[in-house]
């Protein structure tokens, strides 16, 4: 999947986003406006301050929705772009996902905008690190099934025999001084990123793990990238290279730069 495909995933994140605003908008005024005839029969000011404090409440999240997508079609790190992103993770996420669902939209294309989302933030943040600190985690299923070399556990065991994408992943590792690590599942996932503490990660797998590995691994910015299922899921999937390079060029110092 090249940056171009990410595109419309994007803007469906941000569309979804707008919508969320709107709602926020109508909900604000229902919420001012019902209460009103009540509060008015207590104080005739009454009416007014709930309206003031809705009007506040709805433009902080409105504000924080319309810096968001500053952030994102800007791509610069508009000051707290790191607490924008953790409330996309941690709370926009959640409810994104469930107003998709209202309209139909399916979880996959959903999870892909959220990965899209996720990286261009990482992205506008400028994150740079030295190779030490960088860590490529990859799933399993990268590794071609009929291979008899057990790479769970030291990626470096493969021959590179080139049959599967491991001997360019464990190429451009050792080239560039990173440490990569294949995890079997989230819990293995995990484990790796406590005991090598990485500044940074590149994190190859399909939607729903790259989903909940990004969110698990919050505040570590993460970028996803996606792996390609021509066999269907968990069977000897491709990774594009290309964009694993330009992501490691993008976030980590070359070795003699370090
Ligand atoms: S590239 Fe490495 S992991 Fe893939 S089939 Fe060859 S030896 Fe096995």
């Amino acid at each position: 999947m090249t940056n171009e495909e990410y595109q419309p995933r994007k803007r469906l994140f941000i569309l979804l986003m707008g919508v969320a605003g709107l709602a926020i908008m109508v909900l604000a005024f229902l919420l001012w406006y019902i209460p009103t005839v009540g509060l008015g029969h207590i104080h005739p000011w009454l009416p007014w301050l709930f309206g003031l404090l809705l009007a506040v409440v709805s433009l902080v999240v409105l504000g924080g929705l319309g810096l968001l997508v500053l952030t994102l079609v800007t791509g610069r790190d508009l000051f707290f772009s790191d607490r924008l992103r953790k409330v996309v993770i941690r709370t926009m996420f959640p409810a994104i996902i469930n107003l998709g669902k209202l309209f139909g939209i399916d979880r996959d294309t959903l999870q892909q905008s959220f990965i899209a989302l996720n990286n261009q933030l990482v992205r506008a943040k400028k994150v740079r690190v030295r190779p030490d600190k960088a860590l490529i985690l990859l799933p399993h299923c990268v590794q071609l099934f009929d291979c008899d070399i057990k790479i769970t556990g030291n990626v470096n065991k493969c021959i590179r025999c080139g049959r599967c994408n491991i001997s360019d992943l464990a190429e451009i590792a050792s080239e560039r001084g990173i440490d990569i690590a294949v995890a079997t599942g989230g819990t293995l996932a995990r484990k790796i990123i406590v005991e090598k503490r990485p500044g940074f990660i590149l994190a190859v797998a399909c939607e729903r793990d790259l989903t909940s590995g990004i969110r698990d691994s919050y505040p570590l910015p993460v970028i996803g990238v996606l792996n390609h299922r021509p066999h269907g899921p968990c069977f000897n999937t491709h990774v594009i290279m290309d964009e694993v390079r330009q992501a490691l060029d993008a976030h980590v110092l070359p070795p003699d730069a370090a």
